[in-house]
């Protein structure tokens, strides 16, 4: 069996922590790896090294450091087939969604092989007679990232080329549920030949991740995670002074007005809300059915829903996998419960199916509601499963005034032929990825990724510019000459 290791200051070490996890593979409920827990040594020994490391990384001139982006894309897409299937295997997800999931990643590395322009500054002559001004940006330090179990691939590469390729040492803390994706993206940065200490990755769960929040040395933190955890690591981050972005839960609505196109709206809703089984913070959760549209929606919806096969995620032919873990499936399983004794209409029971293969997977069917209040549990908490809720409003207002009402606010998306409408709906969103006749709102990674409300802590978000300055402080230097 893998045991997954930590890699602090370029060398490969098994943590020592008294705490273990199993990793289970959650389409055939086995266990495949171990993962032992880092003592707070074994994680302040990778801040060491990566605070020493930033003195010389720092002043690595950005051309040199880009090229380091142009090798690490190369070895990413060699590896790429394999990548996805190790996130497969301890994800649950197909892999056609890992192989997705693989390609985002590597346009954050991508897109950081800019940073030679990404990172340019402004200067202007004569602020006063004689005197010049410059604004450098600057790297900070050491940065870390606490990432969830869903992306296990990609969330820590939504910040690790940013932060790298501006200037700063990195420490990545994996979920502890997920291990295995980042052993192979750190044997990937291992063949890199950067500098040792440039990159370290720590394993472990909140002790790991609360000796990074604490630690003097680490300058900033980025987070991904639970609503509940993303307030905490994000008050806990500023205690200590820290830079902190702080990405959390989400509970997403896509309003469908009646002029809306229904083969491609429904499509679209399959994608979001049934894609990684549900376990995507960008997922479709509350439906809302605008006017009349809602019986000719609800049988598209139901007859696409019936048609996806749930199955093993390293089978071609599956269409949906499996729940992350037994822990996650047995809270859906819980909410599903709560929905129907709430009152809401199971029209689609995906606790019903069966994957004869794997009768030990952890699996659930797509499952559909009708009939769902906004007060009920279901409409209000995220759900983070394969389960679809449709609600329904009289008009666009109605169904604007729910949307609002929501104290989560990290995507959502509105399908019509109304260009008034669709304007009107991105003015008015709370959330801060708006889809117009698009199901996964998830913005490039040229682009910032987050939300705002209950989704997101902090002001400055994931990937494009946003991290740029994340990453960086803006040094003025004010000169005169004599
Ligand atoms: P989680 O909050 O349980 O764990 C995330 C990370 O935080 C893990 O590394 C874990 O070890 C660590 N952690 C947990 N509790 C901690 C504590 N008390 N102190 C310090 N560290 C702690 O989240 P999860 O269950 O792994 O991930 C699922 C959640 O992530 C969902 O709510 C989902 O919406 C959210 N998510 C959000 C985005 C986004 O872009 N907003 C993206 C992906 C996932």
């Amino acid at each position: 069996m893998k045991t997954v290791k930590n890699y602090i200051d370029g060398a490969w070490k098994e943590p020592s922590g008294k705490e273990s996890q199993d990793v289970v593979d959650p389409g055939t409920g086995e266990i495949v790896a171990k993962v032992r827990f880092s003592t707070s040594e074994e994680v302040n020994g990778a801040v060491k090294a990566a605070r020493e490391a930033f003195r010389e990384w720092r002043m690595t001139p950005p051309v040199t450091r880009a090229r380091y982006m142009f090798k690490l894309k190369s070895i990413l897409e060699e590896r790429f087939d394999e990548a996805a299937k190790i996130c497969s295997m301890e994800v649950g997800k197909t892999l056609e969604e890992s192989r997705g999931e693989v390609r985002r990643s590597i346009e954050v590395v991508e897109a950081m092989a800019g940073i030679p322009t990404l990172m340019k500054g402004q200067a202007l002559e004569d602020i006063a007679a004689g005197i010049d001004c410059s604004v450098y940006r600057q790297p900070i330090g050491v940065f870390a990232a606490i990432a969830p179990f869903n992306f296990p691939f990609m969330v820590p590469l939504w910040f690790l080329p940013p932060a790298i390729a501006t200037g700063n040492t990195f420490i990545v803390k994996p979920s502890e549920q997920v291990p295995l994706s980042q052993q192979m993206v750190f044997e990937i940065l291992d063949e890199l030949n950067l500098p040792s200490g440039v990159v370290n990755l720590v394993n472990g769960g909140k002790d790991a991740a609360n000796v990074l929040l604490s630690h003097p040395d680490v300058a900033g933190v980025s987070f991904v995670g639970a609503t509940e955890t993303a307030k905490y690591i994000y008050s806990e981050a500023a205690r200590h002074g820290k830079r902190v972005q702080s990405l959390g839960g989400a509970k997403n609505f896509m309003l469908i007005m009646p002029d809306a196109d229904i083969p491609a709206t429904v499509n679209a809703i399959i994608g979001s809300s049934y894609g990684c089984a549900g376990q995507r913070c960008l997922a479709g959760s509350n439906i809302v059915a605008v006017g009349g549209i809602h019986d000719a929606l609800v049988e598209a919806l139901l007859a696409k829903s019936k048609a996806l096969k749930t199955g093993y995620g390293l089978e071609a032919d599956s269409q949906m996998g499996a729940i992350a873990s037994k822990k996650s499936r047995d809270r859906i399983l819980g909410l599903i419960e709560v929905g129907v004794k709430e009152g809401a209409k199971l029209l689609l029971d995906g606790r019903k199916v069966k994957v004869e293969k794997y009768p030990k997977g952890f699996y659930i069917g797509p499952t559909m509601f009708d009939e769902v209040t906004p007060q009920m549990t279901i409409a209000k908490e995220e759900i983070f499963g394969p389960v679809l809720n449709i609600l329904r409003a009289k008009d666009f207002e109605e169904g604007m005034r729910m949307i609002e009402a929501c104290p989560y606010a990290n995507a959502g998306s509105i399908f019509t032929a109304s260009g008034k409408m669709a304007r009107e709906f991105g003015y008015r969103l709370p959330a801060s990825m708006c889809g117009i006749n698009i199901g996964i709102a998830a913005p490039m990674s040229f682009f910032s990724f987050g939300g705002s409300r209950n989704s997101f802590f902090g002001d400055l978000k994931a990937h494009g510019q946003e991290s740029v300055d994340f990453y960086t402080d803006r040094k003025v230097i004010s000169s005169r000459w004599f």
